[in-house]
C-alpha cells in the first residue's frame, strides 16, 4: 500500500515524504533516485540519455536497491553521485523514454506491494498505483522551487529556475507517466508552509483515512 507524494522538482517531496514516512511508521521510497541510477549508469557507460533503446536496455538490467542510507547501483552506494547536476540533466531526458519508464513502474509496484510505503515521484498516484487511498501533489511557486534548491546544493538561483523550468516542461510533456494532478489527489501548497506544517496535515489525513 501507498501514499502518494507528486509533484514538481522542488515542491519539497523528499523532505515530506521521508518525514511523514517516519512519522506514521511507513517505509520511504524515492522513486525519482531510481531515474537518477539510470541516468548515472548511462553516462558512466558514455552512452546517449536521448538513446531509447539503450536507456531501456540499462533500466531492464541494472540492479537498483534501498538500503537504510540511501540508494544501491549494482550493489555500490550511489548517493550523492546520482544528484550531480548532470545526472539531475540526464535523469530528466531518459524519464522520457517509455521502456525506462516500464521497467522502473514495475519494480515499483513490486516493491509497494510487498509494504506500507510513503512514495515521491511525479506519477506515483497517477501510473504507479492510480488506486492508492491518499495521494497528495505538492507544489511550490517556480520561484520559492528554485530558492530552496539553491540554498540546498549551492549555486545561482536564476540559473537554477531556468533548469527547473527546463525539467518542468519535459515531465508535463512527456508522453507517458507526464506530470499531472491525479483527479482525487488532495493539493497542497508548500510555499508558506514549514516542513512540520506540511507533514502534520499529512498525516492528520493519513489517520483520518485510517491508514496510520
Ligand atoms: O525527484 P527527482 O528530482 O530526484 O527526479 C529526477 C528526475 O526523474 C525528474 O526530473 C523526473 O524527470 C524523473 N522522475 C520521473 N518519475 C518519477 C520520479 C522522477 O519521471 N516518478
Amino acid at each position: 500500500m501507498v501514499i502518494a507524494i507528486d509533484g514538481p522538482a522542488g515542491a519539497g517531496k523528499s523532505s515530506v515524504a521521508r518525514a511523514l514516512s517516519e512519522a506514521i511508521g511507513f517505509t520511504y521510497l524515492d522513486s525519482g533516485a531510481m531515474y537518477r541510477c539510470v541516468a548515472f549508469e548511462v553516462l558512466r557507460r558514455d552512452l546517449d540519455p536521448g538513446d531509447s533503446a539503450a536507456a531501456t536496455s540499462v533500466a531492464e538490467t541494472v540492479q537498483i536497491g534501498f538500503t537504510a542510507g540511501g540508494v544501491s547501483l549494482d550493489g555500490v552506494e550511489a548517493e550523492p553521485l546520482i544528484r550531480a547536476p548532470e545526472v539531475t540533466e540526464a535523469a530528466s531526458r531518459v524519464s522520457v523514454h517509455p521502456g525506462v519508464r516500464a521497467a522502473l513502474v514495475a519494480e515499483q509496484r513490486r516493491l509497494i506491494s510487498e509494504g506500507r510505503y510513503v512514495a515521491e515521484g511525479r506519477d506515483i498516484g497517477t501510473v504507479v498505483s492510480p488506486d492508492s487511498p491518499l495521494k497528495v501533489f505538492l507544489t511550490a511557486t517556480p520561484e520559492e522551487r528554485a530558492r530552496r534548491r539553491a540554498v540546498q546544493t549551492g549555486g545561482d538561483a536564476r540559473q537554477i529556475l531556468a533548469s527547473q523550468n527546463d525539467r518542468d516542461r519535459r515531465d508535463s510533456e512527456r508522453e507517458i507517466g507526464a506530470l499531472r494532478t491525479a483527479e482525487d489527489a488532495v493539493t497542497v501548497d508548500t510555499t508558506d508552509r514549514t516542513l512540520d506544517q506540511v507533514v502534520d496535515a499529512i498525516a492528520g489525513l493519513a489517520r483520518g483515512r485510517g491508514l496510520a
